[in-house]
């Protein structure tokens, strides 16, 4: 730290993003992207034209991509809002809407708490109940800014839409943000209550079902008035958050939905497989509607079985917060990668299974 660093940053403790090795030797699973490429009319459309497209600015509306999000999903462009990951919309939201604290589990995102001490939020961490699950009645009439992935992460669980309905009618004058990040991969999208209520903001990501991590595009659904206050936010940071060749990739990738959803589909089948190979294994394996699981074995503590894992070349994420050390979070790969994960963990166990 530089002793020019503005006082108030000074005690922050930024974000840790899982690792990433430049080698790409391991079988990765651990930051939950997608095994699988982007949709081939995706690849093709990065052209050298494109590139040297790239000494304009990009479109600072987004429209073209808005318009076909807002189509994919029957909702008005002007309740579409996108952003340079989902993590951007996360950051403008805190900023926007936290100025009377906010709240969210003490399982989530590691993100939400390091924006709410970025913009000095108070803010309260709700303990999960002993299995993990949210209980809706703790985020009823807070009067401040509620924030619930959904499927939880690394959890993997999900809360009802008629729990979160409850969440967002009972704080009418404060926001109610749900992440949808991994919603792709089986959960309940809480998008048709936008329409209803003007307090709830959903994001979204291309990270993981749309395979387009590395391309860093998010996007959200409001009331057009919420969305407004996040423009004005944009607009008041970084007018060209998206640069040209991702709006041009976000826009063919949402012309080849039938490619993403196989792509889900596989991907929730090796979930289903993986999570009952690991269960006959002893492990305890979370419910998971995302593209992970969060799962622990009763033979080996999480971190001794995340590292053995890294010496054998696979990589899985593994959280130190004492509530949650026993497991690791495993994303889920290629049918042919879960099976060397199984097989490396069968050897890691040996005797004790
Ligand atoms: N929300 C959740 C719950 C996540 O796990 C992540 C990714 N790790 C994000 C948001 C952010 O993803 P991105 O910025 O890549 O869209």
């Amino acid at each position: 730290m530089s002793r020019f660093l503005n006082e108030r940053f000074q005690p922050l403790v930024a974000y840790t993003p899982g690792e990433q090795p430049r080698d790409m030797r391991y079988i990765k699973l651990n930051t939950n992207e997608s095994p699988y490429p982007p949709a081939p009319q995706v690849v093709a459309a990065m052209t050298a034209e494109q590139v040297e497209n790239l000494r304009l600015y990009s479109d600072p509306t987004a429209k073209a991509l808005k318009e076909k999000i807002a189509a994919r999903y029957g909702v008005a462009p002007e309740s579409v809002f996108v952003s340079n990951g989902s993590d951007e919309v996360l950051n403008f939201a805190f900023m926007a809407f936290g100025g009377k604290g906010a709240a969210f589990p003490d399982i989530s995102y590691g993100f939400y708490e390091v924006f709410g001490d970025l913009y000095g939020i108070p803010y309260e961490k709700i303990p999960l109940k002993a299995d993990f699950s949210i209980d809706f009645r703790d985020y009823c009439g807070l009067g401040k800014l509620v924030v619930i992935a959904n499927p939880n992460a690394p959890t993997g669980m999900t809360i009802p839409v008629c729990e979160v309905e409850a969440i967002v009618k009972s704080n009418p004058d404060s926001v109610v943000l749900i992440d949808e990040a991994y919603v792709d991969f089986g959960g309940e999208t809480c998008l048709p209550l936008t329409a209803k209520y003007d307090n709830l903001l959903v994001t979204r990501t291309f990270s993981k079902s749309r395979c387009l991590a590395g391309g860093r595009l998010g996007y959200a659904f409001a009331s057009p008035a919420l969305i407004a206050d996040l423009e004005k936010i944009k607009y008041s940071t970084n007018p060209y958050n998206i640069n040209r060749l991702t709006l041009l990739l976000g826009e063919v990738t949402m012309d080849a939905e039938d490619y993403y959803a196989d792509m889900c589909a596989n991907i929730i089948r090796t979930r289903e497989w993986t999570a009952k190979t690991l269960e006959a294994m002893g492990f305890t394996v979370l419910p998971s509607r995302a593209n992970f699981l969060f799962a622990r074995t009763p033979a080996m503590d999480g971190g001794e079985l995340y590292t053995q894992l890294k010496q054998r070349g696979i990589l899985v994420r593994h959280f130190s917060n004492p509530r949650v050390c026993p497991f690791n979070r495993i994303t889920i790969g290629t049918p042919e990668q879960m099976e060397t994960l199984i097989a490396a963990i069968r050897d890691i166990l040996g005797g004790a299974l």
